[in-house]
């Protein structure tokens, strides 16, 4: 999808001024205007690999007394404690996932915007970072879960689904939700580490036997992610009983409430 021009920046709304340079002209590309001002612009943060990152949910670790905010070893890879936890109840491929922005006040601020108060525009702001994510994972067949019939009514539009849409990047969706309803966000912690599965595979003629990768706005605990990939590997387990599934998972953003 072809990315519209706006004249106010589409996070805290003061002019954009468009000026067309003489590089523009010269590069022969399509002109990309600007959707944010550049003070808004530079509170977006890419995840920053020179952090120590967890190899099980790309949360950001280092040496402190903090048990959730140490580094854990396991097997030669660093996890922070929660995805020690998971890897008690679950096996060990599972236990991988990717983040691309940092989970920060402008993140936030946006997700807001976007999900909550359905202003899809935002879904521009992080179309380029998402197609750039693709072209390096585009072996994998790209999945979004499925949305509650609540959320689905109150936004009136698939959130996950509709970003990658903009960010031209082919998908589907096998699950179908079975949970109950309530917002992942309204629940406790604890609420939300005992959920139930969420999700039941509806399409079992949909998967072929190749990589997936699921895409989630937001990782918050895992349980949400880990239930799919759970239903999914049994699902492709049971489909193509020769191959070992493989099942990845990134989202934009990894909150560590
Ligand atoms: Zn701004
Ligand atoms: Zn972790």
């Amino acid at each position: 999808m072809t990315k519209p021009r706006t004249f106010a920046c589409l996070s805290c709304g003061s002019r954009l001024h468009h000026e067309l340079q003489v590089q523009h002209i010269l590069s022969l590309k399509p002109i990309e205007f600007p959707l944010l001002c550049e003070t808004c612009q530079a509170q977006w943060q890419h995840l920053d690999d020179t952090h120590l990152l967890c190899w099980g949910c790309s949360r950001y670790l280092h040496e402190t007394d903090d048990i959730y905010e140490q580094p854990h070893r396991r097997d030669d890879l660093t996890y922070c404690f929660d995805c020690i936890r998971w890897l008690e109840r679950y096996d060990a491929r599972f236990i991988h996932h990717q983040s691309i922005y940092q989970y920060n006040e402008a993140f936030r601020e946006w997700l807001y915007q976007y999900k909550f108060q359905a202003d899809f525009r935002q879904g521009w702001l992080v179309s380029e970072a998402l197609a750039s994510s693709y072209q390096q994972q585009q072996a994998y067949q790209w999945l979004v879960l499925a949305s509650s019939p609540a959320s689905m009514q109150m936004r009136g539009f698939h959130a996950t689904s509709l970003l990658l849409d903009m960010a031209d990047i082919p998908h589907q969706s096998p699950f179908t939700y079975i949970g109950d309803n309530q917002k992942q966000s309204s629940k406790t912690r604890q609420a939300r580490l005992q959920l139930k599965q969420a999700f039941a595979i509806d399409d079992m003629a949909s998967l072929v036997d190749r990589p997936y990768l699921i895409f989630d706005d937001v990782y918050t605990t895992g349980a949400t992610m880990l239930l799919a990939k759970q239903i999914l590997f049994d699902a492709l387990k049971a489909r193509f009983p020769e191959s070992e599934p493989v099942i990845e998972s990134i989202s934009l953003g990894r909150d560590t409430d």
